[in-house]
């Protein structure tokens, strides 16, 4: 569950700063729309970090994972520049980390085939946060890249051999798929010499962040802030947001969710305690709560918004951070499906 693997994540960031070359990190994001606050606190901020403190850093655009809840990907190809251009903005720098999408590394969409293998029917069905995303797809039907897309990021993760992966909470179960796959593959076929590690999850300390509604942040359900909105459009939405009837504020996310989250995002934004935010804000009430967030929120971002516009401005780079970026991975994915042939005595 989340408790043990918050706990785990403690003891990760330790050996993490003893010896960051030991790790190498893959995260990603599916260019459905532009990055929202939910993916900085739960995700996106450990990433900058880790590639800060020396962790070589793999991020994956993934293109293809769109079409899991919709039949076609709409506007792909500029979400996919904002995603990079987000990417760039908050501080993942090309020039030390990959950035890549799904959609030019053949290579590592070849390694779901052997790997669909090694998952049953049933192990699949029971991926609690597949269910959610069913029940919030926009299909009539499920298709079998929803139902098979954890394989999937199984071989965005093991294909570079990544063993560290900082990622929001919806994330474990998948994660759980993706050591079943590296477990099972290395019995069957690598029994000697193990091909892939089992990675790990990485939790921040917002592993769910959520949204104006009271449910998770995300980008397909209307309810996000995201980091290139501006000051007065973060402000509209906050001001719609969900709170309570209850007059005084206070911090406790098991009964009040909505409030406590609108007091969380202060407290993250402020690098402060959601406690003493709530304690200082007292009788204040819903409006003064949001005035707080709204200034916290607009504050955090200011600089990241206005590296963003500088980025935008340059209509080469996102092109060519692409190229390289997809060059990289094409060779570790190569190198990688090369060993899994030849592990599976496929190789000629
Ligand atoms: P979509 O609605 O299109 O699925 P999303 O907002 O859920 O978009 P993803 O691209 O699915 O975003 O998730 C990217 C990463 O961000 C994952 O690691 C996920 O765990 C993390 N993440 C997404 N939303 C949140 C959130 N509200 N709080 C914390 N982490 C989050
Ligand atoms: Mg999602």
């Amino acid at each position: 569950g989340t408790s043990t693997a918050q706990a785990r994540s403690a003891e990760l960031e330790q050996l993490i700063r003893k010896d960051p070359s030991r790790f190498r990190v893959l995260t990603g994001d599916r260019p459905t729309g532009r990055l929202h606050l939910g993916h900085y606190f739960g995700t996106l901020h450990n990433r900058v970090r880790l590639q800060d403190l020396g962790v070589e850093t793999l991020v994956l655009v993934a293109d293809y994972q769109v079409l899991t809840d919709r039949d076609i990907a709409e506007n792909l190809k500029e979400y996919v520049e904002e995603l990079v251009l987000d990417y760039l903005a908050i501080g993942i720098d090309p020039e030390r980390s990959t950035i890549f999408t799904h959609s030019a590394v053949p290579a590592l969409n070849q390694l779901l085939l052997p790997f669909l293998s090694l998952v049953s029917v049933s192990e699949l069905n029971r991926n609690p946060t597949v269910k959610d995303e069913i029940a919030h797809s926009r299909q009539a039907s499920v298709s079998g890249l929803m139902f098979t897309y954890p394989v999937h990021q199984a071989a965005d993760i093991l294909f570079c051999k990544a063993d560290l992966v900082p990622v929001g909470q919806d994330q474990l179960p998948h994660l759980e798929i993706t050591r079943t796959v590296a477990r099972r593959f290395n019995e069957r076929y690598a029994k000697d010499r193990p091909v892939f590690p089992e990675p790990e999850a990485l939790l921040s300390t917002a592993p769910l962040l959520l949204g104006t509604d009271g449910g998770k942040m995300s980008k397909s359900r209307g309810n996000a802030i995201s980091l290139s909105a501006d000051a007065d459009e973060t402000a509209r939405l906050l001001r719609g947001a969900k709170t309570d009837a209850d007059r005084r504020i206070t911090y406790d996310p098991a009964h009040r969710p909505e409030v406590s989250s609108l007091v969380l995002l202060a407290a993250l934004c402020e690098e402060t305690d959601p406690l003493q935010v709530a304690e200082e804000i007292g009788d204040g009430g819903g409006a003064a709560l949001k005035r707080r967030v709204t200034e916290a929120v607009n504050t955090r971002l200011a600089p990241i918004r206005a590296r963003r516009a500088e980025f935008a401005a340059d209509r080469a780079l996102v092109r060519d951070v692409l190229r390289s970026g997809n060059a990289r991975a094409n060779e570790i994915a190569e190198r990688t499906l090369r060993e899994v042939r030849e592990s599976m005595g496929a190789a000629y």
